[in-house]
């Protein structure tokens, strides 16, 4: 199996270690090839989101590192790209004109009952004073909010595959501990992933908290509904620090195994082609 990454931040968003510093760790692990992926630009000010004025910047060291190691593992220009509503998204102009490697489209900010756009990706504890504050403690509005907007992203399409596909599900769980046992929940993720099914969409198994809190996203219990709609798996990291970057992967890889997955995606030679595992 080619070890690889798609997700991971730098500090041109929120991570903590150089591009370059990522690079050389993937060197030292064997990794093939690698994804660095900014939180995109958005409309509003932000402290995770990178500058708009800095992209440019970013495409250029990606340039140079690309050509700097050549022929030592195949590096990836990317962003993680906020939907923000029918505007701002992956699909719009601004976005595909950019020249990217590839795009993933994540959901981290959605509108309150008045159509107020809050972070709802912080903390668990920073997430429950929000849903009291800006949702009117109306956790089911958040969770159904949630979903609505990635079906609404990934109906528009622009992207490669979609990141951390029930990222809610942790804080939300945090809030009201059983919620994703409730039928209404689980139907509306079976839904979301027929629906995803049908569009079909790549899906981002993402392990960035599986370390700390054994939670992947989508969650394990998933898997099975994944592989009987056949839905294609990029597994990624969404690293903030380089040691990092493989967290969680043979655990996943496992999992996945066990449900009777083979593959996931990679890209090799700019075109995303099977991964066996
Ligand atoms: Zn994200
Ligand atoms: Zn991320």
């Amino acid at each position: 199996m080619n070890l690889t990454n798609y997700h991971s931040h730098t500090p041109y968003c929120d991570g903590r270690s150089n591009i370059e510093e990522f690079i050389a760790t993937a060197l030292f692990w064997g990794f093939s090839s690698y994804g660095v992926s900014p939180h995109s630009p958005i409309p509003y000010t932000s402290s995770c989101n990178m500058l708009r004025e800095r992209v440019d910047e970013y495409i250029l060291e990606m340039d140079m590192l690309k050509k700097k190691y050549e022929g030592e593992i195949e590096i990836y220009t990317g962003m993680e790209i906020d939907y923000l509503g029918k505007e701002w998204n992956a699909a719009n102009s601004y976005f595909q004109t950019l020249p990217l490697d590839y795009r993933i489209a994540s959901v981290h900010f959605i509108p309150n009952q008045e159509g107020e756009y809050h972070d709802i990706d912080g903390s668990a504890s920073k997430f429950v004073a929000l849903v009291d504050k800006h949702y009117k403690g109306d956790i089911k509005y958040v969770v159904e909010t949630y979903f609505e907007n990635m079906i609404n992203m990934i109906d528009l399409g622009g992207f490669d595959f979609v990141g951390h596909p029930d990222k809610v599900s942790m804080n939300a769980s945090a809030y009201s501990p059983t919620i994703t046992e409730s039928k209404w929940y689980k139907d509306l993720i079976q839904d979301y992933f027929r629906f995803i099914a049908h569009k079909g969409a790549v899906l981002e198994v993402n392990t960035k908290a599986y370390s700390k809190s054994s939670f992947l996203f989508p969650n394990v219990q998933h898997f099975k509904t994944l592989k009987e709609l056949n839905i294609p798996l990029v597994v990624n990291s969404d690293a903030h620090v380089p040691s990092l970057m493989k967290s969680g992967f043979k655990e996943t890889y496992a999992l996945l195994k066990e449900i009777g997955f083979r593959s996931t995606m990679q890209l090799y030679k700019g075109k995303w082609i099977e991964n066996p595992f």
